[in-house]
């Protein structure tokens, strides 16, 4: 088997910038999702109509070759400058002259435009890895089955970890014990579709950062949807304690905390819910390099926001290290 080609398990920011960089190089890349769409984390969804963003509400950017990409995506029409700041948990406007971005139409008009001329393969779980000849297999629950040279596997680092040691495959300890440090803490997302106007303040969202809400936005708002149509966060140690509660309680308790926090009556003007359980939403404890490399040959990579920074920038330059690390570049 040629080592020019590699298997991608993720296509959410980090494996979909890997496949664009290794592709152009010449590479011959299959990327498989479990998803129905791409994007993973950065996630939008539509309901009678209204769009939310359940996932990633918005991003910053620090680093200079994480600019250049972004200044891409505003250039070619996948991101727009959303706001420079949020009100804060009093809703007093806390503007900080630093930019935040979103996707045009939702946060997954990156990903998407991202994977365009890329073979994505969505709805396809990635179930067992195996070394095979000079490369690795990669086999999924419909049965499906792949082959190529390297393989990068981009989920949360517990799910990654699973599938690499699935098959015939074995880590060595330093490797699994430096993935194993890899956390992330869950995330209960509420959606709520209002009749009326929505009670959150311009430009469409509340940074309370704290307990028991983390966040509160509409994303009529933000101009993603043509209906009010909230995204309530659970802070973390709260999203922990009631991560297996019924759907209906979640939803009720959230909103109730989340008219609290705005003075509204939110309960009296939602005409339809949904609940993400996001089971790794934050990196909590991270590997310090931006990809870990398992195995020289055949190369075996890991990468995503568990290596280097956190959020959308960290998982965005982490894949763009994988795929310099294949090619053999300089990271
Ligand atoms: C609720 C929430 C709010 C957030 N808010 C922000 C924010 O405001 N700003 C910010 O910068 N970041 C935020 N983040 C974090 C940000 O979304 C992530 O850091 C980033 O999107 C991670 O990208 P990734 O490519 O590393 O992983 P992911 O986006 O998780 O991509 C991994 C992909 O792997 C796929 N996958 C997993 N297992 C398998 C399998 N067995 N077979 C096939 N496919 C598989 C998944 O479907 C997924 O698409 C938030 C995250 C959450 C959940």
């Amino acid at each position: 088997m040629d080592n020019k080609s590699c298997l991608i398990v993720g296509a959410g920011i980090s494996g979909l910038l890997a496949a664009r960089e290794l592709q152009e190089a010449g590479w011959r890349v299959t990327v498989l999702d479990k998803g129905r769409g791409v994007g993973g984390r950065m996630a939008t969804r539509r309901m009678s109509g209204a769009g939310f963003d359940h996932g990633t509400q918005f991003f910053t950017v620090r680093e200079d070759r994480f600019e250049n990409l972004v200044n891409g995506w505003l250039d070619e029409g996948a991101a727009v400058e959303w706001s420079r700041g949020f009100a804060d948990a009093r809703g007093n406007a806390n503007p900080d002259g630093h930019p935040r971005y979103r996707g045009s139409d939702g946060m997954t008009s990156i990903p998407k435009h991202l994977a365009d001329g890329l073979d994505v393969r969505t709805g396809e779980r990635a179930t067992r890895v195996d070394r095979s000849g000079e490369g690795w297999t990669v086999a999924c629950e419909s049965g499906e089955s792949v082959s190529g040279g390297a393989l990068l596997l981009t989920a949360p680092v517990p799910q990654s970890l699973a599938l690499a040691e699935s098959g015939n495959h074995t880590l060595t300890e330093g490797a699994r014990r430096q993935l194993e440090g890899v956390s992330y803490d869950p995330c209960l997302a509420v959606m709520a579709l209002l009749d009326g106007d929505s009670p959150v303040p311009e430009p469409g969202g509340v940074q309370i950062k704290d307990e028991p809400l983390d966040w509160i936005g509409d994303n009529a708002t933000k101009g993603i949807s043509d209906r009010p149509a909230l995204t309530i966060h659970a802070g973390p140690q709260w999203s922990r304690a009631h991560y297996d509660d019924e759907e209906a309680d979640v939803t009720r308790a959230l909103l109730d905390l989340a008219s609290q926090q705005l003075g509204a009556d939110l309960v009296s003007s939602v005409v339809e819910t949904s609940l993400a359980r996001w089971r790794y939403s934050w990196v909590t404890s991270s590997h310090e390099e931006t990809c870990l490399v398992a195995s020289e040959e055949p190369p075996l990579v890991f990468c995503g926001d568990g290596f280097g920074r956190p959020k959308v920038e960290g998982a965005a330059l982490s894949g763009l290290a994988a795929a310099d690390r294949l090619l053999g570049r300089e990271a």
